[in-house]
């Protein structure tokens, strides 16, 4: 077991838990250790991190889903990505007729990129990770 130590109130000295009184000043030490301070600004939350790489995926990259697998929208990711591919085979067959599909499915990621980018760590996790919110 490690040492404890137990800083005084008094002085800063830092006393091992083991003793009752402060060795430097002679002050009575707190019963048990002072807690760790915990100091959540600092802490990044867990899926925070996300955020930045879903966004700029969804801006360059949205028309095939990228974004969505990203966040691990799977099902998302594959609709994103199918509606892509076929709007492309559409535009193909139409000789540039549906073109509006890719363009649309295309134009769906950059606006959920640019959604993702615009909310905070705070937003985005409670959004997209806690409450998976499939769609914007
Ligand atoms: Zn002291």
């Amino acid at each position: 077991m490690a040492t404890q130590y137990v800083t005084c109130p008094r002085c800063s000295t830092q006393n091992s838990a083991l003793n009752s009184r402060c060795l430097n000043c002679g002050t009575a030490m707190p019963v048990s250790p002072m807690p760790m301070q915990h100091m959540p600004q600092q802490v990044k939350l867990p899926g925070a991190d996300k955020k930045i790489a879903a966004g700029i995926c969804g801006i360059l990259l949205g028309g095939f889903g990228v974004h969505k697998f990203v966040l691990g929208y799977q099902n998302e990711g594959i609709i994103l990505l199918s509606a892509y591919l076929i709007g492309l085979v559409i535009t193909m067959i139409t000789c540039g007729v549906g073109v509006f599909i890719p363009v649309a499915v295309g134009i769906v990621g950059l606006v959920e990129g640019i959604i993702y980018l615009t909310k905070s760590d705070e937003e985005f996790v409670q959004t997209y990770i806690v409450n998976k919110k499939p769609w914007f």
